[in-house]
């Protein structure tokens, strides 16, 4: 059923999210579910998102439920979890045949999935199963954000198109290269744009009988990672265990050539000369895949962290505040987490009578999220980095060593599990009460 936005007596916004991407529809159904009214403007005709997989932590989904249930309903429809009790990460380098590789000999080591407890999804089809809740017509497409400026009665959008729209805060959702980003810390700010992190990954989406003859029934029915120097994959089977999700990830040490197109259709030839001297499943997995594949490139925002996510009514969500590389798993999960801190401190804002402007409550509110949100989530981004050179055996304190790996990966993925929700708000809360009494 789609959400009307309504709730009978609390103060409500007029707020314009930019991005109908998975941040985007998320921040607008915690908006409605507020009882917001909100438009939102995306750039695309259509929603558009890659046919790839991806993974929600349960400290994620706890968040789902509260920005809006319906959000966690849709993953409950369109996910599911692994089925083996472990994560498990397998040696693709050493072994030296097909038996080998597809045995328990090759286990690196395990972690219990219980802890990070993932649920997996197609990100094109969660993506457009959470739009069904929205309201027919709220989000405005072909609508690429050009400028904005604040103006005492509101905040005023302009876009390529000539349009214009009035709103009471912006919250920007519009990815990793987010012009929202450039305009609200200012072109020249070198934290402005993401830089490339030097791993590409290659992913594709085969028939799971595919990954069966490369990896044998167990591990292609469950999530797993193989490990080895300057590569990684990742593999686990999406749709209902029909189809596998393969990533390859490789160590690429040139610059990118063009950062206005991080996705490139290329041969899948091109990653022979880097695996060939892998041990055998992670050869035939390349050999099962079809002969074009998409290479992505991976950016993020490590080397210039932003400093504020909030300037007036004005807030940057999701990877345009903080994209991250994709090796925690967890870069969408951080933007759900700071959806819910929005839609918390907002509500605080809201009904303080003290006296304050909308305008001025607004500032506060949006000052206090990015406040509460900075360390957590710019935390993910470096360790993210760093988990990228664990996992390609770079990173000089574990190297190949599986027990240094695994207690790396545990320690810094405890941090994403170990978190409390409630805590996060209660804090965030607190702070916007500081802001605004300032
Ligand atoms: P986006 O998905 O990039 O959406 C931005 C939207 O804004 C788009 O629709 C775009 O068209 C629109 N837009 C852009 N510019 C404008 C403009 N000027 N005006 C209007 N609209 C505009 N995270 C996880 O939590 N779990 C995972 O398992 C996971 N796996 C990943 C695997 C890979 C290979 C990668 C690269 C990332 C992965 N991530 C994962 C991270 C996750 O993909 C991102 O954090 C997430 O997609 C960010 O969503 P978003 O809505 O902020 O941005």
């Amino acid at each position: 059923q789609p959400t009307n936005g309504e709730t009978p007596g609390s103060p409500s916004l007029n707020i314009a999210v930019v991005g109908a991407g998975i941040i985007g529809v998320i921040t607008t159904l915690g908006l409605l579910h507020a009882g917001h009214n909100v438009t939102v403007y995306e750039r695309a005709n259509d929603y558009f998102e890659v046919g790839a997989a991806m993974a929600f932590t349960g400290v994620a989904r706890e968040c789902m439920q509260q920005i809006n249930p319906s959000v966690l309903e849709a993953l409950q429809r369109v996910g599911e979890a692994n089925r083996h009790p472990m994560n498990r990460y397998w040696d693709g380098f050493n072994p030296a045949t097909k038996d080998v590789a597809q045995s328990e000999k090759s286990l690196l080591f395990q972690q219990s999935a219980r802890e990070l407890d993932y649920t997996g999804c197609l990100r094109s089809i969660f993506l457009r199963e959470m739009a069904k809740a929205l309201p027919e017509g709220i989000v405005k497409f072909g609508k690429s954000l050009e400028s904005y400026s604040e103006e005492a009665e509101g905040v005023e959008l302009r876009f390529a198109d000539g349009s214009i729209a009035q709103t009471d805060a912006v919250f920007a959702c519009d990815g990793v290269h987010s012009k929202a980003r450039r305009l609200l810390l200012g072109e020249d700010n070198p934290a402005s744009r993401p830089s490339f992190t030097h791993k590409v990954a290659y992913r594709a989406i085969i028939p799971i009988a595919n990954a069966v003859n490369a990896l044998g029934e167990d591990k292609a029915n469950n999530q797993c990672a193989h490990l080895g120097p300057d590569a990684h994959a990742l593999s686990f089977p999406v749709a209902q265990w029909t189809l596998s999700n393969i990533f390859i990830f490789l160590h690429d040490p040139k610059p990118w050539p063009d950062p206005q197109k991080m996705t490139l259709e290329v041969d899948k030839s091109e990653m022979i000369p880097s695996l060939s001297k892998w041990g055998p499943s992670i050869r035939e997995l390349v050999e099962q895949l079809p002969e074009k594949v998409f290479k992505w490139a991976i950016f993020d925002m490590a080397d210039n962290p932003a400093d504020t996510f909030a300037r007036g009514r004005v807030a940057l969500v999701g990877d345009a505040a903080h994209a991250s590389s994709p090796f925690h798993g967890a870069g969408a999960c951080m933007g759900v987490e700071d959806v819910l801190v929005l839609v918390s401190v907002l509500e605080k804002a809201l009904s303080n009578t003290s006296g304050l402007s909308k305008a001025q409550a607004v500032t506060a509110a949006l000052q206090a999220y990015s406040t509460v949100r900075l360390d957590r989530s710019q935390w993910l981004v470096n360790s993210s980095r760093d988990m990228g050179e664990i996992y390609q055996w770079r990173y000089s304190a574990t190297g190949s060593d599986p027990s240094k790996i695994k207690a790396e990966i545990e320690s810094r993925s405890r941090k994403i599990w170990d978190f409390d929700v409630y805590q996060m708000v209660a804090e965030a809360k607190q702070e916007c009460e500081r802001k605004l009494k300032l």
